[in-house]
């Protein structure tokens, strides 16, 4: 099944909201391939997000984004990348349509909890970047017949 990659980004921790965040993809019916606490730094940022880096605003979003420790995750589920994205909701939390994580949780363009890919193309070298092949686990979830059709569990 198609896999997806999120980080819960420092505001995500420093408010403590970790546990809400996860506890939505799970209820939503996904799967966690992969999971793991790290400290991101400017090299790995200015990679992640090379299409900001010369906006104004990069060096707030690095001080942002290097301020506590991250959760990373890989999520896998049908259609994950769009499924997680709409979850997601605008960038701009204030924007975000509530129910969506940004719409619930935050108030800020920048301190907005999450991170998605934005397509499966992104998500494929997002993971690549962020995990070693064998911190992403392929094992089986007694849900998946209720969470699925037959059809849809290819
Ligand atoms: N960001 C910001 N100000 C902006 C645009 C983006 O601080 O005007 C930050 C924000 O944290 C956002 C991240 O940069 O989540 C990546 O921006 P992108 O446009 O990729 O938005 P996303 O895909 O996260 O919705
Ligand atoms: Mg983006």
């Amino acid at each position: 099944m198609e896999q997806t990659f999120v980080i819960l980004k420092p505001s995500t921790i420093s408010r403590s909201l970790v546990g809400d965040v996860i506890e939505r993809y799970q209820r939503k019916g996904l799967k966690i391939a992969g999971i793991k606490m790290m400290q991101l730094g400017e090299e790995i940022l200015r990679e992640h997000y090379a299409h900001l880096v010369d906006r104004p605003f990069f060096p707030l979003l690095v001080k942002s984004m290097t301020a506590t420790p991250v959760i990373v995750m890989v999520l896998e589920g049908k259609d994950a990348v769009a499924v997680v994205r709409a979850m997601t909701g605008a960038t701009n939390a204030r924007n975000a349509v509530p129910g969506t994580i940004r719409g619930d949780f935050g108030m800020s363009g920048q301190e907005n909890l999450v991170h998605a890919s934005d397509s499966v193309e992104n998500a494929k070298i997002e993971i690549n970047r962020f995990f070693r092949p064998e911190e992403i686990f392929n094992y089986g979830l007694v849900t998946v017949p209720a969470i699925y059709s037959p059809d849809e569990m290819d």
